[in-house]
């Protein structure tokens, strides 16, 4: 007996020569199991029968008749031929014609009984008749329908392969095959979650006999799900083992008692939210665990994350280990280090910074672990820079940094503890997975008296108002962003550049102080302009997204977003958070200036209605679904062919929860060959994506 999960090669499949297979690999399927998961894209009801008499012009039907006739004409003076039939149904004749399909009379007879189905069209030439041109045909007698009479599957294509070709050989592959696929998911993880057996949905998702359209056209249906659920499952489990590695990994433990922390909990002048104490209690648990920790600090821009870092740093500096802190640009840097320096400094923490560009760079006092905490940028990750005694990592805005950075910086320490912060909020069992081999901790509530920015959304011809609103701010000494979405305008689109926008505002406003920011520039060109910005020495910033991460500038109270329709949900909130930073209240202006889209209107309306960066996020969820989201957060997400993480949500945490159960069951899953093999093959070659970094 074949134990292993006996997948042939598509070559084996009648019909397919190297030709064909070489289409098929084009569509990623190189096996009767990948051929299998290669799920229609929508599905067409044709078991709508009508009768000949009932056809209407323009529209598309089936109908079903015996061949009268059938006759491979060649037009005068023409080269190509034209194979017709007339299909008679007793209510009515129809004609069928195809061009250049001489082969076509070889397929047809008259006598036969047929499906016929096309977009049927007044035939001028044929008295009050229709005719069907390249119709979709099938006889009616014989057992297998495949192209009419049911709901036919509609499948992504490459060129050199019709519909009707793939789908007859996908019907001879679930015929030959679905029923033999070994099934690598415990009958017992299936059946518990009560989805159907494999088998049955391989065949109901290619070729249903009933079905509700809507629900597999949508993915939706108990057979999607059930293979969405596989994919998932066998994601997970790779995942779970990862976490085991983790688990296995040795760290140190850090039980000091916390006095330093309630040292500095006394002098600051808030207190902590309720989510920043959990999430601090949960880090400080995990800190003091023997093993490495590998942790997720995810919350909204503004809620605290820094605070609650620096407070776990001070649980390893009172073990006598450093800590450091890695931000994406040498702003954020320096901005934490002010921020720890404040801190740092009301209980005797010494701090360093350490950028490319730092004037003093400590390094012999961190070689001596004599500088208990380092702030820094990649510059910490470079050669000449050694710790003595590291102890604990954060990482700011993950996903600045690759994986491999995070293992650079992990190693100037002996297996150091790892924090990681974002500030893009997404669902909990959605981060699990993305970050598969970090555990979670999430502020999701905002400290008491924030203000909430006001935003509304304008139109590209109420720039009087606009003017205004800027004219005001920064006439009682506040300041403004402008941002656009490119650089410099282009001739085939109406993008309002920059560069442009910068002109005209230093034509209305003579008096402000206007620069220029956007990502041609020099880096620290850049930085000059951000760092001239803080300190107030510029009163409107006129920029592209650049200024999207890291800059906090209390006196800048107003954002102005010129073709906010073109830029997603995510980057809208980002761009808000650039403001209402201080005492007063801020204003966030969503300049529309094309048509708005549903989406774009939807977009626009959720930003005015609210300011709760999760609700955002599951809004840009919806919208968008995960894809772009996956993109922007980390490069090598397994390619996913069935799942939709963001639909299946709820599925994504079954398959978490039995996956996990399974693995702390069957560590290695020495009991679970099957699934074994299963497993690593979905994995192979998508190992970095989580590569336990
Ligand atoms: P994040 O890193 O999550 O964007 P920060 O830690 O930089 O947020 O905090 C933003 C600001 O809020 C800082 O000025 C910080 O001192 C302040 N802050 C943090 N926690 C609280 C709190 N519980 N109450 C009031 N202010 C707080
Ligand atoms: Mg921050």
């Amino acid at each position: 007996m074949d134990n292993s999960l006996s997948d042939p090669p598509i070559e084996n499949i009648r019909g397919i020569g190297p030709q064909k297979a070489a289409l098929f690999s084009k569509l990623g399927i190189r096996t009767v199991r990948e051929a299998l998961t290669y799920l229609p894209f929508r599905y067409e009801d044709r078991s709508q029968i009508i009768r000949i008499k009932d056809l209407r012009q323009g529209q598309t039907e089936t109908v079903r008749g015996t061949v009268v006739s059938c006759a491979l004409i060649r037009p005068k003076g023409k080269k190509f031929r034209i194979f017709e039939i007339l299909l008679s149904d007793g209510s009515g004749t129809v004609k069928g014609r195809w061009f250049n399909q001489p082969f076509m009379q070889r397929n047809l007879k008259a006598g036969q009984d047929l499906f016929l189905r096309g977009e049927a069209k007044r035939d001028p030439y044929f008295a009050g008749g229709f005719i069907i041109e390249g119709p979709e045909y099938e006889p009616a007698s014989g057992d297998g329908l495949i192209h009419v009479n049911r709901v036919v599957p509609i499948y992504r294509l490459t060129e050199g392969i019709s519909q009707k070709q793939f789908r007859k050989i996908m019907f001879a592959i679930v015929e030959g095959y679905a029923g033999r696929l070994k099934d690598p998911i415990p009958a017992e993880v299936i059946s518990g979650l009560g989805l159907p057996p494999l088998h049955e949905s391989l065949v109901a998702v290619h070729f249903p006999t009933v079905c509700d359209i809507a629900l597999w056209n949508n993915g939706e249906s108990p057979y999607h799900r059930r293979l969405a659920f596989d994919e998932l499952f066998l994601l997970e489990l790779g995942i779970a083992s990862l976490r085991r590695d983790v688990e296995m990994t040795q760290g140190y433990g850090f039980t000091g008692g916390g006095g330093l922390r309630k040292r500095l909990e006394k002098k600051l002048p808030f207190d902590l939210t309720k989510s920043q104490r959990r999430a601090l209690k949960e880090i400080e648990t995990d800190m003091a665990r023997p093993a490495a920790m590998r942790r997720l600090l995810q919350g909204d821009v503004g809620c605290g994350k820094t605070v609650v870092a620096f407070f776990a740093m001070l649980n390893a500096v009172e073990c006598g280990f450093q800590a450091a802190l890695m931000a994406p640009t040498s702003i954020l840097a320096e901005q934490h280090y002010r921020n720890l320096c404040t801190m740092g400094h009301e209980i005797g923490v010494r701090i360093a910074l350490l950028t490319a560009g730092a004037k003093e760079r400590r390094l012999d006092m961190i070689a001596a672990g004599e500088i208990p905490v380092v702030v820094g940028t990649h510059a910490l990750l470079e050669e000449p820079v050694l710790f003595g005694k590291l102890g604990m990592v954060v990482i700011d805005e993950q996903h600045r940094f690759g994986v491999a950075q995070r293992v650079r910086l992990r190693n100037k320490g002996n297996n150091p503890d790892v924090l990681v912060m974002t500030a893009t909020p997404i669902p909990r069992s959605l981060a699990l997975t993305l970050y598969g081999d970090l555990d979670y901790s999430s502020i999701d509530e905002m400290p008491a008296g924030r203000i909430p920015v006001e935003t509304k959304v304008f139109s590209a011809d109420q720039k009087k108002e606009i003017y205004t609103i800027l004219e005001e701010e920064i006439g009682r000494g506040r300041q403004a962003y402008v941002v656009y979405p490119v650089i410099e305008g282009s001739e085939h689109t109406d993008l309002k550049a920059a560069s442009q926008g910068k002109t005209g505002f230093a034509k209305v406003f003579p008096a402000f102080r206007i620069a220029l920011l956007h990502g041609k520039m020099a880096a620290a060109e850049k930085e000059e302009i951000m760092r001239a910005f803080a300190r107030h020495e510029i009163d409107l910033l006129v920029s592209t997204t650049v200024v999207e991460v890291g800059l906090d500038v209390p006196e800048a109270t107003l954002m102005v977003v010129i073709h906010a329709e073109r830029f997603g949900l995510a980057q809208l909130h980002q761009l808000r958070g650039r403001v209402g930073r201080g005492q007063d209240v801020s204003r966030c202006l969503l300049v529309a200036c094309a048509g708005l889209g549903d989406d774009a209107r939807r977009r626009l309306r959720v930003m005015v209605e609210t300011n709760d960066g999760f609700r955002i996020a599951q809004e840009d969820l919806a919208m968008r679904g995960p894809g772009e989201l996956l993109g922007t957060l980390q490069s090598g997400m397994p390619g996913l062919r069935v799942a939709d993480p963001a639909r299946d949500l709820r599925l994504l945490e079954s398959a978490r929860e039995a996956a996990f159960a399974l693995e702390k069951a069957d560590p290695g899953l020495g009991r679970h060959a099957l699934l074994k093999e299963a497993c690593s093959a979905f994995w192979k070659g998508r190992a970095d994506f989580t590569a336990a970094g």
